[in-house]
């Protein structure tokens, strides 16, 4: 069984104290659930966060890094760095990324390997534009950007990492896929895996939909038997949604 998997990423929101008032409620909120809790807040915050989650079982994520250790690579953050702070896992080729900085699947790429290195668990971030899904290529693209982030990657290293099917037209809008959409393309991703990786790889790959996931939807989108979690952007910055959500994803 996949345990759920829910994170909140954060973008650019949050100064160090409010990310830390934040988790200290959070943490008191969230205390039994069964659902694996994941925060993504900014770089600053991210030493802080850790600190206040001290003791508690949500886990920490970076929302990006590079995949060099160190070096001459300005306003870059390294997987040792993140590492060496307590972050479990990192967000890979979030859409933002692709679209405002560049980031491609060869880059995705070689950061998920960088992670795998330090022992940090990617969240790997795939999924299509409006026009992408209007000219029926959504399967193709989420196959390329699935078969490019994990390019040479073991299937044991396939199946202890993350996936999070984010359609790019979903993000931030307010329109949600339909259950049914966003179940079907969790399945077809969950296919190329097997496809490259095999069918154990695959059954154990755990598959998260991101795209206005609020407390409302998330019954419904977390019910579906391919969708293992939620990414979760404006809904993670209120405790009071960022716990429904949680709440109603078992
Ligand atoms: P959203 O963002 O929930 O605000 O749509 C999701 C994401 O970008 O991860």
């Amino acid at each position: 069984m996949r345990q759920m998997i829910i994170a909140g990423n954060w973008k650019m929101h949050k100064t160090v104290s409010e990310a830390v008032s934040f988790v200290q409620e959070l943490k008191q909120q969230v205390a039994n659930t069964r659902v694996e809790v994941v925060v993504c807040p900014p770089f600053t915050a991210l030493a802080p966060v850790a600190e206040a989650l001290k003791g508690s079982s949500i886990a920490l994520a970076a929302q990006n890094m590079h995949w060099e250790n160190q070096g001459a690579f300005t306003g870059e953050i390294s997987p040792l760095m993140l590492k060496e702070i307590g972050c479990k896992y990192v967000v890979l080729g979030h859409s933002e990324r692709r679209q405002y900085f560049g980031e491609t699947d060869e880059t995705v790429n070689k950061k998920v390997k960088a992670a795998l290195e330090h022992g940090l668990v990617p969240i790997v971030c795939v999924g299509e534009t409006l026009a992408q899904r209007e000219a029926n290529a959504t399967e193709q693209v989420v196959a390329t950007q699935t078969r490019g982030a994990l390019a040479d990657l073991s299937p044991e290293q396939v199946a202890g990492l993350v996936i999070a099917y984010e359609p790019v037209w979903a993000i931030g809008t307010g329109k949600t896929a339909s259950d049914q959409d966003a179940q079907q393309v969790n399945r077809y991703i969950r296919q190329v895996i097997a496809q490259e990786f095999g069918q154990s790889a695959a059954e154990a790959v755990r598959i998260q939909y991101g795209g206005s996931v609020k407390p409302g939807n998330a019954r419904g989108l977390m019910s579906q038997p391919d969708i293992d979690g939620a990414l979760v952007g404006g809904a993670s910055l209120k405790v009071e949604d960022f716990k429904g959500i949680i709440e109603n994803s078992l």
